[in-house]
């Protein structure tokens, strides 16, 4: 990781999201702000945050962005894909939870291939789609950020609208081609992991 690169992890929400800020040389950026946006922005204070970037676009990853999007004056960033459904996401019915608040549209689609900077430090955006149609990971600086793609010993849930079994299995085997196995991954949810010990244990990558 560049040496000014500072992660921080934040949990939010009803359903314990974890909210990633990188920071690095007196910018940020916010990773899945899925609750607490306010509360969030005022923990940001003194730093320029760059953009507000979502794993995909389910209320518990997105909950947070219009709030801290507000405050803050940043973008947000999405796959094309789930960017729809996280302007709607927090309205009750979706997951069966009510969340914080809808997303706005977003500012810009993120792309496979496109590499989002903050600082010294630069991360790869992967299509990972599966667990929704627009899911992404986030690859760079020896850690990915695989929201509810990969978990510690298990994958995302399939069976909500936009998920698709198969389609996630495809994208597990691209991510095995593409992510070293020395990196960590950080989840939308749960412990922090390594692409290493996954391989080894998790009974989705075999
Ligand atoms: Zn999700």
């Amino acid at each position: 990781m560049a040496s000014d690169t500072q992660i921080r992890t934040y949990i939010v929400g009803p359903i314990q999201t974890n909210c990633y800020v990188v920071v690095s040389k007196g910018h940020a950026i916010v990773i899945d702000p899925g609750a607490s946006g306010a509360a969030l922005a005022k923990e940001l204070e003194g730093l320029q945050v760059d953009a507000i970037i979502a794993t995909h676009g389910h209320g518990d990853h997105v909950g947070g962005v219009r709030a801290l999007a507000d405050a803050t004056g940043a973008p947000f960033w999405i796959a094309e894909p789930d960017a729809e459904r996280a302007t709607h996401s927090g309205s009750p019915g979706g997951l069966g939870i009510a969340y914080d608040d809808d997303a706005p549209m977003a500012d810009r689609f993120l792309e496979e291939g496109d590499v989002v900077t903050v600082g010294d430090a630069s991360f790869e955006v992967i299509g990972a789609p599966g667990h929704t149609e627009g899911g992404i990971v986030l690859l760079g600086e020896g850690v990915a950020f695989v929201g509810d793609t990969i978990f510690k010993g298990a994958v995302g849930r399939t069976d909500f609208k936009g998920g698709d079994a198969a389609v996630l299995a495809r994208t597990l085997r691209k991510l095995k081609g593409i992510i070293p196995p020395e990196t960590v991954l950080l989840p939308g949810h749960d412990a922090q992991t390594t692409m290493a010990a996954e391989l080894r244990s998790n009974p989705y990558l075999q």
